[in-house]
């Protein structure tokens, strides 16, 4: 796949990255509707996951730790939106998941995931069917295993 090159809303911030075609939402994009992705972007967080060592990333990029096992980041000038990204040990540990809005090229991967579907605001809906997943599905995914397990 091409290498996409994204800007923030006031351009201060470029970020370019290709696509991980293995990721969990096959190289489309992916969308979640949990109560902080809302709070941060309005809505959903539309993102695609970038391939390991494929980022670049120029310009004032803020990063926060959101949560104990993830960081969120946005521009310190206008605060756009740019990355989610698993700060814990895991199959998608350290892999980027990068704001699908600041690339315009980003448009032609398709919408292939919608995560903590169950938060989801009943008043709107992306159009068409791809597959979905509940809070629990997805915390089920990522526990650690049980011991012995
Ligand atoms: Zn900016
Ligand atoms: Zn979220």
């Amino acid at each position: 796949m091409t290498k996409l090159t994204g800007k923030c809303m006031c351009g201060a911030v470029t970020i370019t990255a290709e696509p991980d075609t293995g990721g969990m939402s096959g190289g489309g994009l992916g969308a979640c509707h949990c109560g902080m992705c809302r709070a941060w972007t309005s809505s959903a967080f539309v993102e695609f996951a970038a391939k390991r060592g494929s980022v670049t990333i120029e310009g004032p990029a803020k990063v926060r730790q959101t949560s104990e096992w993830a960081e969120r980041a946005f521009c310190s000038e206008c605060g756009s939106p740019l990355w989610y990204r698993v700060t814990a040990e895991g199959p998608e540990g350290g892999q980027y998941q990068l704001s699908a809005g600041l690339f315009e090229n980003a448009g032609d991967l398709d919408l292939t995931l919608e995560v903590f579907i169950d938060k989801k605001p009943a008043g709107y809906a992306f159009a068409g069917d791809r597959k979905t997943m509940t809070e629990a599905e997805l915390f089920a995914m990522f526990a650690p295993p049980e011991e012995g397990a």
